[in-house]
Protein backbone atom coordinates (compact mmCIF):
# COMPACT_ATOMS: atom_id res chain seq x y z
CA UNK A 1 0.00 0.00 0.00
CA UNK A 2 1.07 3.35 -0.60
CA UNK A 3 -0.26 6.78 0.55
CA UNK A 4 -0.71 9.38 -1.78
CA UNK A 5 -2.12 13.13 -0.84
CA UNK A 6 -3.05 15.81 -3.59
CA UNK A 7 -2.87 19.63 -1.68
CA UNK A 8 -6.35 21.40 -2.45
CA UNK A 9 -6.56 25.20 -3.47
CA UNK A 10 -5.73 26.94 -0.20
CA UNK A 11 -8.96 28.94 0.05
CA UNK A 12 -7.62 31.72 2.43
CA UNK A 13 -4.35 32.53 3.61
CA UNK A 14 -3.01 30.35 5.86
CA UNK A 15 -5.28 27.18 5.83
CA UNK A 16 -4.40 24.04 3.64
CA UNK A 17 -6.64 20.72 2.86
CA UNK A 18 -5.83 17.53 1.25
CA UNK A 19 -7.48 14.69 -0.55
CA UNK A 20 -5.49 11.65 1.05
CA UNK A 21 -5.87 7.71 -1.07
CA UNK A 22 -4.66 4.35 -0.40
CA UNK A 23 -3.35 2.58 -3.54
CA UNK A 24 -3.34 -1.39 -2.85
CA UNK A 25 -2.14 -4.22 -5.67
CA UNK A 26 -0.65 -4.03 -8.75
CA UNK A 27 -0.53 -0.84 -10.96
CA UNK A 28 0.24 -2.50 -14.24
CA UNK A 29 -2.36 -5.27 -14.38
CA UNK A 30 -4.77 -3.35 -16.83
CA UNK A 31 -7.80 -2.88 -14.36
CA UNK A 32 -8.49 -0.90 -11.37
CA UNK A 33 -10.60 -0.31 -9.02
CA UNK A 34 -11.98 3.26 -7.47
CA UNK A 35 -13.37 2.98 -3.88
CA UNK A 36 -14.35 6.07 -2.21
CA UNK A 37 -16.37 7.43 1.02
CA UNK A 38 -18.30 10.38 2.26
CA UNK A 39 -18.33 12.73 -0.11
CA UNK A 40 -21.16 14.61 1.97
CA UNK A 41 -18.41 14.52 4.51
CA UNK A 42 -20.06 13.48 7.94
CA UNK A 43 -21.07 10.12 5.80
CA UNK A 44 -19.59 8.06 8.51
CA UNK A 45 -21.19 4.61 8.30
CA UNK A 46 -19.46 4.53 4.81
CA UNK A 47 -16.37 5.91 6.28
CA UNK A 48 -16.38 3.25 8.55
CA UNK A 49 -16.89 0.93 6.20
CA UNK A 50 -14.06 1.81 4.76
CA UNK A 51 -11.66 1.67 7.55
CA UNK A 52 -12.45 -1.96 7.91
CA UNK A 53 -12.23 -2.52 3.71
CA UNK A 54 -8.87 -0.98 3.93
CA UNK A 55 -7.67 -3.19 6.69
CA UNK A 56 -8.68 -6.21 4.70
CA UNK A 57 -6.99 -5.03 1.36
CA UNK A 58 -3.80 -4.92 3.79
CA UNK A 59 -3.97 -8.33 4.75
CA UNK A 60 -4.80 -9.28 1.32
CA UNK A 61 -2.23 -7.47 -0.37
CA UNK A 62 0.74 -9.01 1.89
CA UNK A 63 -0.92 -12.46 0.77
CA UNK A 64 -0.50 -11.32 -3.40
CA UNK A 65 -4.04 -11.63 -3.11
CA UNK A 66 -4.72 -8.60 -5.31
CA UNK A 67 -4.82 -8.64 -9.05
CA UNK A 68 -5.92 -4.76 -9.85
CA UNK A 69 -4.65 -1.80 -8.60
CA UNK A 70 -7.27 -0.44 -5.86
CA UNK A 71 -7.66 2.97 -4.75
CA UNK A 72 -9.63 3.96 -2.09
CA UNK A 73 -10.36 7.38 -0.60
CA UNK A 74 -11.74 6.92 2.76
CA UNK A 75 -12.34 10.99 3.98
CA UNK A 76 -13.63 11.97 -0.27
CA UNK A 77 -14.82 15.63 1.66
CA UNK A 78 -12.24 17.12 4.25
CA UNK A 79 -13.73 20.76 3.38
CA UNK A 80 -17.43 19.51 4.25
CA UNK A 81 -15.58 18.01 7.40
CA UNK A 82 -14.57 21.47 8.23
CA UNK A 83 -18.13 23.06 8.44
CA UNK A 84 -19.13 22.33 11.84
CA UNK A 85 -21.42 24.96 12.54
CA UNK A 86 -23.28 25.31 15.75
CA UNK A 87 -22.57 22.05 16.98
CA UNK A 88 -23.87 20.57 13.53
CA UNK A 89 -22.19 19.50 10.36
CA UNK A 90 -23.57 20.93 7.52
CA UNK A 91 -21.55 18.13 4.79
CA UNK A 92 -23.93 17.87 2.01
CA UNK A 93 -23.14 21.33 0.98
CA UNK A 94 -20.46 23.59 0.47
CA UNK A 95 -20.85 26.94 2.63
CA UNK A 96 -19.10 29.04 0.47
CA UNK A 97 -21.09 28.27 -2.65
CA UNK A 98 -24.03 26.42 -1.56
CA UNK A 99 -23.29 24.10 -4.21
CA UNK A 100 -23.98 20.25 -2.95
CA UNK A 101 -20.22 18.51 -3.18
CA UNK A 102 -22.27 15.22 -5.91
CA UNK A 103 -23.02 17.70 -8.12
CA UNK A 104 -21.57 19.83 -10.56
CA UNK A 105 -18.95 17.71 -11.73
CA UNK A 106 -17.05 18.14 -14.74
CA UNK A 107 -18.92 16.49 -17.25
CA UNK A 108 -16.35 14.08 -19.27
CA UNK A 109 -19.23 13.41 -21.72
CA UNK A 110 -18.42 17.10 -23.23
CA UNK A 111 -15.46 15.13 -24.98
CA UNK A 112 -17.79 13.18 -26.92
CA UNK A 113 -17.48 15.58 -30.27
CA UNK A 114 -13.41 15.67 -29.70
CA UNK A 115 -13.68 11.72 -28.97
CA UNK A 116 -15.60 10.87 -32.04
CA UNK A 117 -12.68 12.34 -34.60
CA UNK A 118 -10.18 10.66 -32.80
CA UNK A 119 -11.56 6.96 -32.91
CA UNK A 120 -10.60 4.27 -34.84
CA UNK A 121 -11.90 0.72 -35.66
CA UNK A 122 -9.87 -1.11 -32.18
CA UNK A 123 -12.34 -1.55 -29.40
CA UNK A 124 -9.19 -1.57 -26.70
CA UNK A 125 -7.29 1.16 -28.67
CA UNK A 126 -10.47 3.65 -28.39
CA UNK A 127 -10.79 2.90 -24.76
CA UNK A 128 -7.21 4.16 -24.56
CA UNK A 129 -7.74 7.25 -26.68
CA UNK A 130 -10.68 8.37 -24.71
CA UNK A 131 -8.88 7.90 -21.37
CA UNK A 132 -6.07 10.30 -22.84
CA UNK A 133 -8.30 12.91 -23.17
CA UNK A 134 -10.15 12.68 -20.29
CA UNK A 135 -6.65 12.72 -18.96
CA UNK A 136 -5.52 15.97 -21.13
CA UNK A 137 -8.90 17.86 -20.39
CA UNK A 138 -8.54 17.19 -16.30
CA UNK A 139 -4.57 18.10 -16.90
CA UNK A 140 -5.77 21.53 -18.68
CA UNK A 141 -9.01 22.60 -15.95
CA UNK A 142 -8.12 24.80 -13.54
CA UNK A 143 -10.08 25.33 -10.41
CA UNK A 144 -10.76 28.88 -9.15
CA UNK A 145 -12.42 27.57 -6.04
CA UNK A 146 -11.56 24.69 -3.25
CA UNK A 147 -14.51 22.83 -4.13
CA UNK A 148 -13.41 23.19 -7.43
CA UNK A 149 -10.01 21.33 -6.89
CA UNK A 150 -11.56 18.99 -4.37
CA UNK A 151 -13.93 17.55 -7.15
CA UNK A 152 -11.04 17.73 -9.90
CA UNK A 153 -8.57 15.94 -7.30
CA UNK A 154 -10.86 13.70 -6.89
CA UNK A 155 -12.19 12.58 -10.73
CA UNK A 156 -7.87 12.83 -11.22
CA UNK A 157 -7.51 9.77 -9.32
CA UNK A 158 -10.89 8.10 -10.38
CA UNK A 159 -11.29 9.15 -14.04
CA UNK A 160 -9.30 6.00 -15.88
CA UNK A 161 -11.00 3.14 -12.67
CA UNK A 162 -12.49 0.06 -14.71
CA UNK A 163 -14.97 0.32 -11.59
CA UNK A 164 -16.58 3.32 -9.33
CA UNK A 165 -17.56 2.83 -5.90
CA UNK A 166 -18.77 5.74 -4.72
CA UNK A 167 -20.56 5.62 -0.85
CA UNK A 168 -22.54 7.60 0.89
CA UNK A 169 -25.35 7.34 3.35
CA UNK A 170 -28.89 8.87 3.86
CA UNK A 171 -30.65 10.39 6.63
CA UNK A 172 -32.62 7.42 7.87
CA UNK A 173 -32.44 4.50 5.33
CA UNK A 174 -32.49 0.84 3.71
CA UNK A 175 -28.75 -0.04 2.33
CA UNK A 176 -30.00 1.25 -1.15
CA UNK A 177 -27.94 1.88 -4.63
CA UNK A 178 -27.91 4.22 -7.79
CA UNK A 179 -26.64 3.41 -10.88
CA UNK A 180 -27.14 3.16 -14.62
CA UNK A 181 -29.15 0.39 -16.58
CA UNK A 182 -26.28 -0.72 -18.44
CA UNK A 183 -23.67 -1.13 -15.61
CA UNK A 184 -26.66 -3.33 -13.84
CA UNK A 185 -25.58 -6.30 -15.03
CA UNK A 186 -21.85 -5.97 -13.46
CA UNK A 187 -23.38 -4.51 -10.25
CA UNK A 188 -26.07 -6.86 -9.68
CA UNK A 189 -23.84 -9.31 -7.71
CA UNK A 190 -23.18 -6.37 -5.35
CA UNK A 191 -26.80 -5.57 -4.76
CA UNK A 192 -26.79 -9.26 -3.55
CA UNK A 193 -23.73 -9.20 -1.28
CA UNK A 194 -24.62 -5.63 0.16
CA UNK A 195 -27.96 -7.10 0.96
CA UNK A 196 -29.79 -4.03 -1.00
CA UNK A 197 -33.51 -3.68 -0.05
CA UNK A 198 -33.50 -1.35 -3.42
CA UNK A 199 -31.43 -0.74 -6.45
CA UNK A 200 -32.37 2.52 -8.61
CA UNK A 201 -31.62 2.65 -12.21
CA UNK A 202 -31.53 5.81 -14.50
CA UNK A 203 -28.74 6.71 -17.55
CA UNK A 204 -28.63 10.73 -16.41
CA UNK A 205 -30.35 11.42 -13.55
CA UNK A 206 -29.56 15.43 -14.54
CA UNK A 207 -27.59 15.95 -11.52
CA UNK A 208 -23.68 16.20 -12.63
CA UNK A 209 -22.81 13.78 -9.56
CA UNK A 210 -20.12 11.97 -9.47
CA UNK A 211 -20.93 8.51 -10.84
CA UNK A 212 -22.61 9.59 -13.44
CA UNK A 213 -19.78 12.10 -14.57
CA UNK A 214 -17.76 8.73 -15.00
CA UNK A 215 -20.23 6.26 -16.64
CA UNK A 216 -22.41 8.85 -19.05
CA UNK A 217 -19.12 9.88 -20.75
CA UNK A 218 -19.34 6.20 -22.48
CA UNK A 219 -22.80 5.44 -22.65
CA UNK A 220 -23.19 8.56 -24.44
CA UNK A 221 -20.10 7.04 -27.27
CA UNK A 222 -21.66 4.28 -27.36
CA UNK A 223 -24.90 5.74 -28.48
CA UNK A 224 -22.97 8.35 -30.67
CA UNK A 225 -20.40 6.09 -32.50
CA UNK A 226 -21.21 4.08 -35.72
CA UNK A 227 -20.80 0.01 -35.30
CA UNK A 228 -17.10 0.77 -37.61
CA UNK A 229 -16.27 2.54 -34.39
CA UNK A 230 -16.58 0.04 -31.01
CA UNK A 231 -16.62 1.90 -28.05
CA UNK A 232 -16.21 -0.39 -25.20
CA UNK A 233 -17.42 0.44 -21.42
CA UNK A 234 -14.33 2.51 -19.68
CA UNK A 235 -15.94 3.09 -17.00
CA UNK A 236 -18.73 1.42 -14.51
CA UNK A 237 -19.91 3.52 -11.81
CA UNK A 238 -22.56 3.04 -8.65
CA UNK A 239 -23.23 4.84 -5.56
CA UNK A 240 -23.83 3.37 -2.76
CA UNK A 241 -26.11 4.46 0.08
CA UNK A 242 -24.96 2.95 3.47
CA UNK A 243 -28.12 3.02 5.41
CA UNK A 244 -28.90 6.18 7.72
CA UNK A 245 -26.80 8.78 9.00
CA UNK A 246 -26.73 7.28 12.59
CA UNK A 247 -26.12 3.48 11.48
CA UNK A 248 -22.46 3.43 12.72
CA UNK A 249 -21.48 -0.17 13.84
CA UNK A 250 -18.60 -2.28 13.71
CA UNK A 251 -21.29 -5.25 12.92
CA UNK A 252 -23.18 -3.38 10.13
CA UNK A 253 -19.87 -1.67 8.56
CA UNK A 254 -17.83 -5.24 8.51
CA UNK A 255 -20.75 -6.87 7.16
CA UNK A 256 -20.79 -3.86 4.25
CA UNK A 257 -16.69 -4.19 4.15
CA UNK A 258 -17.50 -8.12 3.57
CA UNK A 259 -20.09 -7.34 1.26
CA UNK A 260 -17.18 -5.53 -1.12
CA UNK A 261 -14.55 -8.06 -0.88
CA UNK A 262 -16.97 -10.72 -1.88
CA UNK A 263 -17.88 -8.68 -4.73
CA UNK A 264 -14.07 -7.88 -5.88
CA UNK A 265 -13.56 -11.53 -5.53
CA UNK A 266 -16.66 -12.39 -7.93
CA UNK A 267 -15.12 -9.83 -10.39
CA UNK A 268 -11.38 -11.73 -10.04
CA UNK A 269 -9.63 -8.65 -8.33
CA UNK A 270 -9.06 -10.27 -5.46
CA UNK A 271 -7.72 -14.29 -5.75
CA UNK A 272 -10.56 -15.14 -3.20
CA UNK A 273 -13.07 -18.48 -3.10
CA UNK A 274 -16.14 -16.57 -4.80
CA UNK A 275 -18.62 -16.41 -2.40
CA UNK A 276 -22.45 -17.90 -3.80
CA UNK A 277 -24.09 -15.23 -5.14
CA UNK A 278 -27.13 -14.51 -1.74
CA UNK A 279 -30.74 -13.67 -3.22
CA UNK A 280 -31.57 -10.73 -4.88
CA UNK A 281 -33.61 -8.71 -1.64
CA UNK A 282 -35.36 -6.66 -4.68
CA UNK A 283 -35.44 -6.57 -7.78
CA UNK A 284 -33.94 -3.30 -9.81
CA UNK A 285 -36.12 -0.34 -10.40
CA UNK A 286 -36.32 2.69 -12.29
CA UNK A 287 -34.93 5.81 -10.21
CA UNK A 288 -37.99 7.68 -12.30
CA UNK A 289 -40.31 5.22 -11.11
CA UNK A 290 -39.21 6.33 -7.02
CA UNK A 291 -42.36 8.62 -5.32
CA UNK A 292 -40.61 11.50 -3.63
CA UNK A 293 -42.89 12.83 -0.85
CA UNK A 294 -43.62 16.23 0.28
CA UNK A 295 -45.11 17.78 3.57
CA UNK A 296 -48.28 19.50 2.44
CA UNK A 297 -48.57 21.45 5.59
CA UNK A 298 -45.83 22.28 8.79
CA UNK A 299 -46.28 20.02 11.92
CA UNK A 300 -45.30 17.45 14.00
CA UNK A 301 -44.20 14.28 11.42
CA UNK A 302 -45.07 11.21 12.40
CA UNK A 303 -43.44 8.10 10.45
CA UNK A 304 -46.55 5.24 10.13
CA UNK A 305 -44.12 3.07 8.10
CA UNK A 306 -40.60 1.67 9.04
CA UNK A 307 -37.40 1.65 6.36
CA UNK A 308 -37.30 -0.65 4.32
CA UNK A 309 -40.82 -1.98 4.41
CA UNK A 310 -42.86 -2.92 1.68
CA UNK A 311 -45.73 -0.10 0.82
CA UNK A 312 -48.82 -0.87 -0.81
CA UNK A 313 -50.87 1.79 -2.66
CA UNK A 314 -52.99 3.82 -0.83
CA UNK A 315 -51.08 3.05 3.13
CA UNK A 316 -50.28 5.77 5.35
CA UNK A 317 -46.88 6.46 5.47
CA UNK A 318 -47.01 9.85 7.32
CA UNK A 319 -48.63 11.87 9.66
CA UNK A 320 -48.14 15.90 10.29
CA UNK A 321 -49.91 16.94 13.11
CA UNK A 322 -51.07 20.98 13.72
CA UNK A 323 -49.80 21.27 17.18
CA UNK A 324 -52.49 24.53 17.47
CA UNK A 325 -55.31 23.53 15.72
CA UNK A 326 -54.75 19.49 16.58
CA UNK A 327 -55.86 18.83 12.73
CA UNK A 328 -53.92 15.72 11.25
CA UNK A 329 -52.70 15.45 7.62
CA UNK A 330 -51.92 12.06 6.59
CA UNK A 331 -49.74 11.53 3.38
CA UNK A 332 -50.43 8.01 1.65
CA UNK A 333 -48.17 6.76 -0.98
CA UNK A 334 -49.65 5.79 -4.61
CA UNK A 335 -46.42 3.28 -5.82
CA UNK A 336 -46.48 -0.06 -4.15
CA UNK A 337 -42.75 -0.54 -3.57
CA UNK A 338 -40.35 -0.16 -0.93
CA UNK A 339 -39.76 2.60 1.64
CA UNK A 340 -35.89 2.74 1.20
CA UNK A 341 -35.17 6.42 2.94
CA UNK A 342 -36.93 9.28 4.76
CA UNK A 343 -35.67 12.15 6.55
CA UNK A 344 -34.43 12.32 10.15
CA UNK A 345 -35.98 15.70 11.55
CA UNK A 346 -39.56 15.22 13.16
CA UNK A 347 -40.92 18.49 12.48
CA UNK A 348 -41.29 19.64 8.80
CA UNK A 349 -41.65 22.96 7.14
CA UNK A 350 -44.44 22.95 4.58
CA UNK A 351 -42.72 21.69 1.18
CA UNK A 352 -40.21 20.10 3.18
CA UNK A 353 -38.93 16.36 1.45
CA UNK A 354 -40.36 13.48 4.18
CA UNK A 355 -39.03 10.56 2.39
CA UNK A 356 -38.94 7.88 -0.89
CA UNK A 357 -40.70 4.74 -1.91
CA UNK A 358 -39.20 2.66 -4.99
CA UNK A 359 -42.01 2.06 -8.06
CA UNK A 360 -41.60 -0.15 -11.01
CA UNK A 361 -43.02 2.54 -13.26
CA UNK A 362 -41.44 5.08 -14.65
CA UNK A 363 -43.55 8.98 -14.26
CA UNK A 364 -41.02 11.35 -13.33
CA UNK A 365 -38.83 13.32 -15.58
CA UNK A 366 -36.17 16.13 -14.92
CA UNK A 367 -33.42 16.22 -12.76
CA UNK A 368 -34.22 12.84 -10.54
CA UNK A 369 -32.08 13.88 -7.63
CA UNK A 370 -32.87 15.53 -4.66
CA UNK A 371 -31.18 18.79 -3.87
ZN1 LIG B 1 -24.10 11.48 0.10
Amino acid sequence: MNRQSIPLLSPAIGTHRELVSFHFGPTNSGQKIYIQSSLHADETPAMLTTVLLKRRLLELEKQGALNAEIVLVPVANPVGLGQYVLGQFLGRFDLGSGKNFNRHFLQFSKLVPRAKDALGSDATENRRIVRELIAAELAEHKPLTEFESLQLAMLKLSFDADVVIDLHCSLEAAMHLYTSEAAWPEFEPLSRYLGAEASLLATNSGGESFDETHSLLWWTLQQAMPASKPVPTGTIAVTVECRGQRDVSYEVAQRDADGIVDYLAWRNVIRLDVRPLPPLLAPATPLAGSEQFYAPVSGILIHRAKIGETICVGQALFDIVDPLTDETTTITSNTEGVLYMRRAIRFVTAGAPLGRVTGTRPFRTGVLLGA
